[in-house]
């Protein structure tokens, strides 16, 4: 439960805020309004268009938290109640945005007007009433690391310098225009340097966040169940997905990308740290991952097949994963990040902040959860007969 004598990074006592949660119905959202309902005292005016993730804080109204927190069914895209929500807050949360890699290159139009046009607003009011900005990008403002670009032997592609993704230092490399995977990372970049540069021009107080891979329950959907057949969920859902039908993992081009994975409630933390200590968090650009859970696909899709396969006590599969091609799972104009490790620098000078939780933990977990949550109606659904 909340403490009263909460205090900041400083020892300074702590002062409870209202804020407005933009996306806060999301994955990230409704892990970071659960740790702000059970652990502190601030407000939340959480903002989206569904709340399926957040419904067990909301009701019933009898929760210790229920003056705490209001939902606001809005589409920011065309609602005129969001600029007075905005001035209602202390600060503006935006978690809003299409981030699903199967969207950028078949919803290109969607995913840049999501990501830039739909969060200019936003920008804009938090600028004109002078409140302070949280506004998520994320690490695939970096693209492909400068290594990828070296010959495959170069010995320098063992070199940190040429792979490891600082905030103040590193380019964005991105694909050509026809690589329509990089509409997202374009529109994040784009957004990116405008907080910024309201920041530089016209003092606003913002913090911007690049999530490498936050990881966790609640993530995403499992098609078919609480998404759509045909949807392509990121890459812990399809997973998850696979192993809950008993099918096998596709490995897209091999499985030969490398990602870090952070476990969400470590992520989590870091946010609290910068909505709690403004002084040390306002004007910077913030990586958070987890540099020690770094895999390639391939070995994460091996590591979940031995995990679910522990926390399900069914064995796995003979055969536990297929290649498939890119082009053949998420369609033309699909391009990859080929490797993503943070530099954790600005991060723990500021806020002292380190991820804590493991690979192989985070998945046992979150593959509880989904067992827990899922295994039953996925019997069911493929037991039922097929109409004829
Ligand atoms: P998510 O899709 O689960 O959550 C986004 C939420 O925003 C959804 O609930 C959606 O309904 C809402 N939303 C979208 N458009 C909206 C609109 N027009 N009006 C109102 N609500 C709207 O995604 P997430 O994983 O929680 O990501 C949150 C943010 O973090 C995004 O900006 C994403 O780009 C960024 N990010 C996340 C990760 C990660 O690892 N999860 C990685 C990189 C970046
Ligand atoms: N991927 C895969 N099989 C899947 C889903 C994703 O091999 O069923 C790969 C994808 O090509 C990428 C990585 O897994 O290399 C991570 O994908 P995710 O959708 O999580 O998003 P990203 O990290 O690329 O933003």
């Amino acid at each position: 439960m909340a403490s009263a004598a909460r205090v900041d990074l400083d020892g300074n006592p702590i002062k409870p805020i209202t804020m407005c949660m933009i996306g806060a119905g999301g994955f990230i959202g409704s892990h970071l309004c659960e740790k702000l309902m059970s652990e502190t005292r601030h407000k939340v005016l959480a903002v989206d268009v569904y709340n399926d993730k957040i419904k067990h804080l909301l009701e019933p109204a009898s929760l210790p938290w229920a003056d705490r927190i209001q939902f606001h069914r809005i589409n920011i895209k065309n609602d005129s109640r969001l600029e007075g929500l905005i001035k209602m807050a202390d600060l503006t949360i935006n978690l809003a945005a299409i981030c699903t890699p199967a969207d950028y290159n078949t919803r290109p139009l969607d995913t840049i007007y999501s990501n830039f046009i739909d969060a200019l607003p936003v920008v804009k009011y938090c600028s004109e009433n002078n409140k302070r900005l949280i506004h998520f990008s994320t690490c695939e403002v970096y693209g492909k690391t400068v290594g990828s670009f070296l010959p495959k032997e170069s010995p320098l592609r063992q070199d940190p310098a040429y792979y490891v993704l600082k905030e103040d230092e590193s380019p964005c490399i991105f694909g050509p225009i026809e690589k329509q995977r990089w509409s997202y990372a374009c529109a994040k970049q784009l957004i990116e340097r405008l907080v910024y540069a309201e920041g530089a021009e016209n003092g606003l107080e913002f913090t911007i966040v690049r999530p490498f891979n936050w990881i966790g329950p609640r993530m995403d959907f499992i098609p078919g169940i609480d998404g759509p057949s045909e949807g392509v969920p990121r890459v812990l859902a399809c997973f998850s997905n696979n192993l809950l039908r008993r099918e096998p993992l596709k490995l897209v081009d091999g499985g030969q990308s490398q990602r870090t994975f952070v476990y969400i409630k470590d992520a989590i933390e870091a946010v609290l740290l910068m909505i709690e200590n403004p002084a040390r968090a306002n004007g910077h650009i913030f990586n958070v991952g987890n540099p020690n859970n770094e895999v390639t696909v391939r070995q994460l899709a091996e590591m979940m097949t031995k995990v679910y396969s522990k926390v399900s006590a069914e064995a796995p599969l003979e055969v536990p994963t297929i290649d498939v091609s890119s082009k053949e799972f998420y369609g033309v104009g699909y391009d990859d990040s080929d490797k993503r490790i943070p530099d954790m620098t600005i991060i723990n000078r500021q806020l002292g902040w380190n991820p804590k939780t493991s690979l192989w933990d985070l998945l046992e977990s979150t593959l509880t959860y989904q067992h827990r949550t899922y295994a039953e109606a996925i019997k069911q659904a493929t037991s039922k007969p097929v109409a004829s």
